[in-house]
């Protein structure tokens, strides 16, 4: 077990950035190897482990750079729960803007088989080249970009609507339609609407 905990390691060390890694004993007696990719609207992460913490303090003596212990545990929810027993990697991915709001997972435990078990995750070839996206959706990362685009393109649009309104109204037009507005009748005769006074 020593042995592709090792290897698993080396793996994770190379394909991520070594020196956004930290180490995190957990609570329940495990450790974790974190490695973070954060850009806006995109977050990448690398999970060596859980492992027991006796094997990461064995696993420290080989390493030949400096990782940092940090407290607490910085995996997201969606990065908690395997799909397959005693992961020894796993790779996160999730995105959205300005909240992210899509997550998926790779699960891998090179002494099972399948070793990977993908959760929320799509292959796309983009150009020749395979990419994972997220397409787990996020309850509150959904709700918040849908509320910050709402307001974005809304309020132009409400304020635009208002401000034809008003300018239809002093030129003694039917603040609806635009059409002109005749003397002592309630309501516009092109479209109906009944004026305000
Ligand atoms: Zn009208």
């Amino acid at each position: 077990m020593g042995s592709a905990v090792v290897s698993t390691r080396q793996a994770f060390v190379t394909q991520h950035t070594t020196r956004q890694e930290s180490r995190h004993d957990l609570a329940d007696g495990t450790s974790v190897y974190i490695g973070t990719v954060r850009r806006p609207g995109y977050l990448l992460m690398g999970v060596a482990g859980p492992m027991p913490t006796h094997v990461a303090d064995a696993l420290d003596q080989y390493r030949s750079q400096e990782i940092p212990t940090k407290p607490g545990d910085p995996r997201p929810r969606w990065l908690r729960r395997s799909a397959i027993e005693d992961p020894q990697q796993t790779r996160g991915v999730a995105a959205g803007w300005p909240l992210l709001c899509l997550w998926g997972r790779t699960d891998t435990n090179v002494n099972r088989d399948p070793q990977e078990a993908h959760t929320g995750v799509v292959f796309v070839d983009l150009r020749g080249v395979r990419t994972r996206f997220p397409a787990m959706p996020m309850a509150w990362g959904l709700l918040g970009n849908t509320l910050f685009y709402g307001t974005l393109f809304g309020v132009p649009w409400l304020v635009l609507h208002m401000l034809r309104r008003a300018i239809r109204v002093r030129r003694g037009c039917c603040p609806s339609c635009g059409y002109d507005r005749p003397e002592g009748v309630g309501f516009c005769p092109e479209c109906g609407h009944a004026y305000a006074r």
